[in-house]
């Protein structure tokens, strides 16, 4: 035993659907501008570039049915509802035959954006950790373990339609993403995979709820207190 100045947080996990265990969580990899209308709508030429990526502390891990605070440091908090691929086997350097075996399920996610800091991070050609990795900024419903067909992915608030989209409207394709990814850095069990947003996406207050739902899977609920 390896003797430790303070007790090591605890791993962060999720719940995973129909069964009783747990998915241990070790990083959280982000897609940016995934879909063409959502690339438009942020400025962004969506058929410039491959796929780039961004992430999120693991402890960002927000449950569904949380109550969350407003974050600090933001007047615009944003919604972005996306489909997360959760990774169950490692690899690097992947082809993107082999990327389908990678995934052991999937989960409808809130990528929480504070989007004043993002546009000032764009501007001034900083990073976007603070606007993206910021504490309880990534929303995850339970894991579904096994495959995911094409499906509709909705996010409302307070009931209210904000987002849909297909989810085979993506630019980059999960096995795509995947072999991408794997390109920048190993992956390994446990890692998740934030996919990118469609069009709609919109600030939350105080008092909202945001339900991002995707066919098949339990939702990603969260309220903002
Ligand atoms: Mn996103």
């Amino acid at each position: 035993m390896v003797a430790l100045v303070f007790p090591a947080m605890p791993t962060v996990t999720l719940a995973v659907t129909g069964r009783p265990e747990r998915f241990p969580v070790r990083r959280i990899f982000c897609v940016g501008r995934n879909y063409a209308e959502h690339a438009r709508e942020m400025g962004g030429d969506p058929d410039a570039e491959p796929p780039f990526f961004f992430t999120k502390p693991a402890d960002a891990v927000v449950e569904s049915g949380s109550h969350i605070p407003y974050p600090p440091a933001t007047a615009n908090l944003h919604h972005e509802g996306e489909l997360v691929i959760a990774i169950g086997k490692g690899g690097a350097m992947v082809a993107e035959e082999d990327a389908a075996a990678m995934i052991w399920g999937h989960a409808a996610g809130n990528d929480l954006t504070r989007r004043d800091l993002q546009a000032e991070a764009k501007a001034s050609r900083r990073p976007w950790d603070m606007a993206k990795g910021f504490d309880k900024s990534a929303v995850v419903g339970p894991i579904r373990p096994g495959p995911l067909p094409d499906a509709t992915l909705r996010c409302s608030v307070n009931g209210v339609a904000r987002q849909e989209a297909r989810l085979s409207d993506m630019i980059s394709k999960p096995a795509a993403i995947i072999a991408a990814l794997s390109r920048m850095v190993s992956l390994s069990p446990g890692d998740l995979i934030f996919t990118g947003t469609p069009a709609g996406v919109g600030a939350l207050n105080r008092g909202d709820t945001c339900k991002v739902e995707i066919e098949g899977l339990q939702s990603a609920t969260v309220t903002i207190v």
